[in-house]
């Protein structure tokens, strides 16, 4: 019998209603199989069951007034999981489908992400059912101060350091520190992705974005010989990940032809002036759907899930879970595309994620991929521990070098475990052994 089926199991058990945290489970227990073989010293220890239960799941109520002098009700969670190498540490999401599930499926890959920055820092994530769009930003404001006004009291820079996610940008993070160092009295790197002026470092609102095309330019050269020079780019959503994505594909000689949101895409043939995008998207926080009044010759599609059917070389799903499933994974590869890089947190489904692999498709994980954010994250801490700021190229050239060594540490695990360049097994394997070692040196 395979030694983790039972933990498995057991999360179904306890936890019936989370998908999603399920899935993220599951393909890392699978990865983890041959680990618990080697160290059954783990198995015994209980490190297994362990990961998969959170340190601790903090829920709470967040009233606020809206506009119309009406008191509205948000949930809001903190799930700490993790802290065996570091602080608690992970981005807030403010999305309207956000639940337990999905903050805890986001907490637990940030156990492995975080880890694999070789930095030391821990996993956990926050967010809130709260609908960022269409409220003025007083709306916005009072909503950070009171969810502010809750979570204070279980984070701090040693404890707990909260970031950005989806809905959470440079404007809320500034709300929510605001609020934190009025209650506090206190001016500490609590947060990251603050502003420049206040505590920011440069490069952290690019570093996801960079720091995934960094991580895909390495693995296509060592796996394929291939770069982004001349290639076509398909990327999904148009946030922060997708927008600083493009940009750094761009640079690197790519050509990227669509972004999105959850309405649909646009496609331009000549490429995506990504002047106009920042413009819609930060400058008037419009939809993606603006871009062809700008740029009459692009497309505008309605329907988000289309844009795989584009042809491609390279896929960068940059927007949220589950957004590329096994149907689009075949249409990618029948089109020519022959490498995928997760900007966002889980977007391939689990079908997807074999029809990839079985047929040979550069395929990086999201923990390892898309941890230039969080790595970008640590370096502000370090930052601001030394009161200190170092230049965007310096910063710039720190996060290449952690995103070459994320491949290089994710392809030798899973060479190591023999499973050559099957980066999620490898990502999965390089990312727990650190956390593994340390939960079972520190005892229970
Ligand atoms: P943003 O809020 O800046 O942008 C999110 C983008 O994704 C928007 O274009 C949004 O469109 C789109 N989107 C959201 N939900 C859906 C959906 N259900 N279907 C289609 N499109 C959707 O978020 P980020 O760019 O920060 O985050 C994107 C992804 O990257 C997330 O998975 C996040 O967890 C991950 N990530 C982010 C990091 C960061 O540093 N910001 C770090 C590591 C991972 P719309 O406006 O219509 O909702």
């Amino acid at each position: 019998m395979k030694l983790l089926q039972n933990v498995m199991k057991q999360v179904m058990i306890r936890d019936p209603n989370q998908p999603e945290f399920h899935q993220a489970v599951k393909e890392v227990l699978e990865s983890l199989e041959p680990v618990a073989e080697r160290n059954p010293q783990w198995v015994q220890a209980g490190i297994f069951e362990r990961l998969v239960e959170p340190d601790r799941q903090i829920i709470f109520s967040v009233p606020w007034v809206d506009d119309n002098g009406m008191v509205q009700v948000n949930r809001g969670f903190r799930v700490q999981f993790n802290s065996v190498i570091g602080p608690y540490k992970g981005g807030i999401r403010f999305h309207p489908s956000v639940y337990l599930g999905t903050i805890k499926f986001l907490g637990f890959e940030q156990i492995l992400k975080n880890s694999l920055t070789g930095l030391p820092i821990g996993g956990g994530k926050g967010g809130s059912d709260f609908d960022p769009k269409g409220k003025s930003d007083g709306e916005i404001m009072r909503f950070c101060q009171n969810f502010m006004r809750e979570l204070y009291r279980h984070i701090g820079e040693n404890t707990d350091i909260p970031a950005g996610d989806i809905g959470v940008g440079a404007r809320e993070i500034g709300y929510l520190y605001g609020m934190y160092k009025k209650i506090k009295n206190d001016f500490t790197g609590v947060l990251t992705g603050k502003g420049l002026t206040w505590g920011g470092s440069l490069v952290r609102n690019e570093a996801t974005g960079y720091g995934l095309c960094y991580f895909m330019e390495e693995a296509m050269k060592s796996i394929k010989g291939k770069s982004f020079e001349g290639t076509t780019v398909v990327i999904s959503g148009s946030g922060n990940v997708a927008t600083h994505a493009a940009e750094k594909a761009q640079q690197l000689g790519g050509k990227v032809v669509t972004l999105s949101d959850s309405s649909g895409y646009i496609y331009d043939d000549e490429g995506i002036k990504l002047d106009t995008v920042k413009q819609i998207k930060q400058v008037d926080r419009k939809r993606i759907s603006e871009y062809v009044k700008y740029h009459p010759n692009a497309k505008y599609v309605e329907g988000a899930s289309d844009i795989w059917s584009v042809k491609c070389d390279i896929a960068l799903p940059c927007a949220t879970q589950n957004e590329l499933d096994g149907q689009a994974a075949k249409e990618l590869i029948a089109n020519g595309c022959f490498a995928v890089g997760e900007g966002a947190n889980m977007p391939t489904t689990p079908e997807a994620v074999e029809v990839f692999l079985g047929n040979g498709v550069v395929l990086a994980p999201a923990k390892a991929a898309n941890a230039g954010g969080v790595a970008t994250s640590g370096l502000e801490m370090s930052q601001n521990s030394m009161r200190y700021s170092w230049t965007f190229e310096e910063v710039d050239a720190k996060l290449k070098d952690i995103m070459v060594s994320i491949y290089r540490n994710t392809s030798n695990a899973a060479k190591e475990y023999g499973h050559e360049n099957n980066l999620v097994v490898g990502a999965n394997i390089a990312g727990f052994l650190k956390v593994g070692n340390a939960m079972y040196e520190q005892g229970v």
